[in-house]
């Protein structure tokens, strides 16, 4: 680089800043034109950092300012930029809110220069501060081409903007960014899975040995034609953040109502919800509609612990109470509410997770486990046990008095199918 050393920054930056094909024309041809230096620029470095930033609302603030305010604000950042790191740093502009600052090599803390150019970034002018993301890629170019590190710098940015840390920056990470590719495929395809008939419930035995009672629990299955079978411990939470709950619920709802109708032997079908579905108010209004004619004693709910912490809740739960459905605390044990404090809402007991049925062999689990019980009978909450799988974890739990319990020792959750058969042989 040394032998290019500054005319050629200088050249370059003439180039970026160009009046006539620069920040000036809001064209998309002269981002183009910015982007295509910047990568001829990296071409020439042996090594350098790349600091890849977008910034946040700038459209909004074109609104407020126009495109010549907009354009006069940036080459006051330029100016600073170049007050603060001379000639190390070349800024392009790569797209209407996206920007490269180039350092011919690596200052010395990645941190400091990333604090530093977000500072200088996000004040725009004296009245407007955005919010910048930056990724920030160090890089040698034996190792990746210019296109390869522009692309590591727009992922790097793109993870920093999706992370909620205080960090100001961003570094390229291929895991990361290969984790958040699928994510981001399966919430695409996750809101037509329902209409595409890629959903179906599968029903798991809940076995009463006291009262031999009927009943299931509702689980849902997705085999999607582009992700094959995704496990619902990886999709229901993607489903909440993009409102997909709604449909599947729904869905889950109608097939447990359709078993009911068909299998009058089954004494209650148990449903998980999700507390987002109770932001929106229009939900009992489908809960109505889809179990309608089905007694409301023969559905249930498994709510997690987590619901309990939004006091907004409970009014949602007593409209499920009022209706005549039977409440049980999913995944008992690993929340933080008190047995005292579900007693004061009048749920019906509590599903112990299944952690707690691996570890009955351990003192340390086995007193939380026996005083769980002990505490939920003598205040008549029931305890449902999950994840039995040999006929000693039962043996163990009968012995304590437990209500019922569930896991694939019984049966592994059955297709309708295979529950149509198995209420036959009971
Ligand atoms: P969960 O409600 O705690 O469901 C129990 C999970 O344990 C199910 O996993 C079930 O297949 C599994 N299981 C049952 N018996 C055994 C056993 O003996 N050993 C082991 N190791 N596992 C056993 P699944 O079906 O993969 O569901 C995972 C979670 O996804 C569920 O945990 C629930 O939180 C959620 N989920 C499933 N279906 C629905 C649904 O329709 N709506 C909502 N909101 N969540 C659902
Ligand atoms: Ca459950
Ligand atoms: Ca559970």
């Amino acid at each position: 680089m040394e032998s290019y050393g500054n005319t050629a920054i200088k050249h370059y930056n003439v180039l970026a800043f160009n009046k006539d094909d620069g920040f000036k024309i809001n064209k998309p041809s002269a981002f183009l034109q910015n982007r295509k230096t910047m990568l001829n620029n990296i071409d020439i470095y042996d090594d350098g950092v790349l600091y890849y930033i977008m910034i946040k609302h700038l459209s909004q603030l074109n609104m407020l300012i126009g495109h010549g305010g907009v354009d006069e604000s940036i080459e006051r950042i330029e100016r600073h930029l170049k007050q603060v790191f001379k000639e190390r740093a070349i800024l392009y502009r790569i797209s209407f809110n996206e920007f490269g600052i180039l350092f011919s090599e690596c200052p010395g803390s990645l941190k400091q220069e990333a604090e530093r150019i977000r500072t200088i970034v996000s004040t725009l002018d004296n009245t407007h501060t955005l919010k910048t993301h930056i990724g920030v890629i160090p890089f040698n170019r034996t190792i990746d081409s210019s296109e390869e590190i522009v692309r590591k710098g727009y992922i790097a940015t793109t993870l920093h903007k999706l992370s909620s840390g205080p960090q100001a920056f961003h570094f390229y990470d291929e895991k990361k960014w290969g984790e958040l590719e699928k994510r981001l495929t399966i919430e695409k395809s996750l809101r037509n899975a329902v209409k595409l008939g890629e959903m179906y419930v599968v029903f798991q035995p809940i076995i009463h040995p006291t009262t031999q009672q009927i009943g299931f629990e509702a689980l849902i299955r997705w085999n999607s034609e582009s992700h094959g079978h995704v496990s619902p411990a990886e999709f229901i939470p993607i489903a909440e953040g993009n409102g997909a709950i709604h449909e599947i619920t729904k869905f889950v709802m109608k097939s447990v109502a359709c078993q009911l109708n068909t299998h009058p032997v089954i004494d209650y079908i148990s449903v998980n919800l999700s507390s987002k579905l109770f932001d929106d108010p229009e939900w009992f209004s489908e809960l109505n509609k889809e179990l309608g004619g089905i007694q409301p004693q023969r559905v249930q709910f498994e709510l997690t612990e987590s619901f309990l912490i939004d006091t907004s809740h409970f009014h949602f739960i007593r409209r499920l109470q009022d209706r005549g459905h039977k409440i049980y605390i999913d995944d008992f044990g690993t929340g933080y509410s008190s047995i005292s404090y579900l007693l004061s809402l009048g749920v019906e007991g509590g599903k112990l997770d299944q952690f707690f049925t691996n570890y009955i062999e351990q003192p340390k689990y086995t007193s939380f486990i026996k005083k769980t019980v002990e505490m939920a009978q003598s205040l008549n909450l029931n305890i449902v046990i999950e994840g039995i799988e040999n006929v000693k974890q039962k043996e163990y739990f009968i012995s304590l008095g437990c209500d019922a319990y569930q896991g694939y020792l019984e049966a592994r959750p059955m297709s309708a199918g295979a529950l149509a058969q198995y209420v036959t042989e009971i």
